[in-house]
């Protein structure tokens, strides 16, 4: 097609052209492929931890909202975005020395594809986003932290709460050797004598970096944050829950149900709120 239709004087350099401009979309397209494929399969990490989620064990979604845990839990699997703040050297290994430091046992980390968002975080921060507009409308000034968290606590988000803290950064006393291209290692398993990387979740044995050689010295303290007094965490009773009632049905969307925009999950659901728990869970059924 592309050769039968190059004509005249410059036919050459226009066949070059489109040449150069298929094998440039050709390889595009099988980057984007690749992409898609690495996306779905982060995406695994975080079903396969909430499968294995017992009574004692919590999955967190980190962004800049998570720091502070219920005492009855003693285990987390961590799920986080790309951002450099938590997808890096550091906070792979205080990870390691949380764990020891507290008892309370960080299993794995897991960091989504590039390019994926913040998962559940951003669209429970949207919905803050939006209690925060209207307390402002309601003619309340938010300046600082703490009008933050007072019109978080006026006009409650389900399943959500805020604190006011400040980071002291002088009782850090971390200091470790950095692993060599961290930024592309996307699955981390602390075991006991080290960390285990893989750079795609669940593909090959992994590459234990040993406690000896990562660290140079430890953290002394489980937590640099401090807590602004009186401004702690507020108690929030509405939570939000997914309810099945019946599988079959929700394989039948009606034209009342909220179908899922997950390209190829077949599920429906109603009320709205239902269909946002599921994204939230991401658990979705795919066609086989
Ligand atoms: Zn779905």
């Amino acid at each position: 097609m592309i050769f039968s239709r190059c004509f005249g004087d410059h036919a050459q350099e226009k066949r070059e052209d489109l040449l150069y401009d298929l094998r440039e979309a050709s390889e595009d397209v099988f980057w984007w492929k690749t992409h898609i494929l690495r996306s779905v399969n982060q995406d695994k990490a975080k079903e396969d931890m909430i499968k294995r989620l017992d009574e004692n064990t919590v999955l967190i979604v980190m962004d800049w909202a998570m720091k502070f845990l219920p005492t009855s839990i003693s285990g987390a699997y961590l799920r986080s975005d790309e951002g450099a703040c938590y997808h890096n050297n550091m906070t792979m290994a205080a990870c390691q020395d949380i764990s020891k430091l507290t008892g309370f046992k960080i299993i794995n980390d897991h960091f989504s594809e590039p390019g994926q968002g913040k998962d559940i975080c951003d669209r429970i921060i949207c919905a803050m986003k939006s209690a925060l507009k209207t307390f402002g409308n309601e003619g309340n000034d938010i300046l600082t932290a703490s009008d933050m968290r007072k019109a978080l606590k006026e006009r409650k988000v389900s399943g959500t709460t805020a604190c006011v803290g400040k980071i002291v950064e002088a009782k850090n006393s971390l200091v470790i050797k950095k692993v060599k291209g961290c930024s592309t290692i996307h699955n981390f398993q602390y075991e006991s004598n080290g960390i285990r990387l893989w750079k795609a979740y669940g593909i090959g044995n992994g590459k234990l970096i040993k406690n000896d050689f990562l660290f140079s010295s430890h953290l002394e303290r489980s937590s640099l944050l401090e807590v602004v007094e009186g401004q702690h965490f507020f108690e929030n009773n509405s939570i939000r829950e997914l309810q099945i009632k019946n599988k079959n049905a929700q394989q039948v969307p009606s034209d009342m149900m909220y179908e899922c925009p997950q390209p190829g999950c077949k599920q429906a659901f109603d009320p709205l709120n239902q269909l946002e728990v599921h994204l939230d869970l991401g658990s979705h059924q795919h066609d086989t």
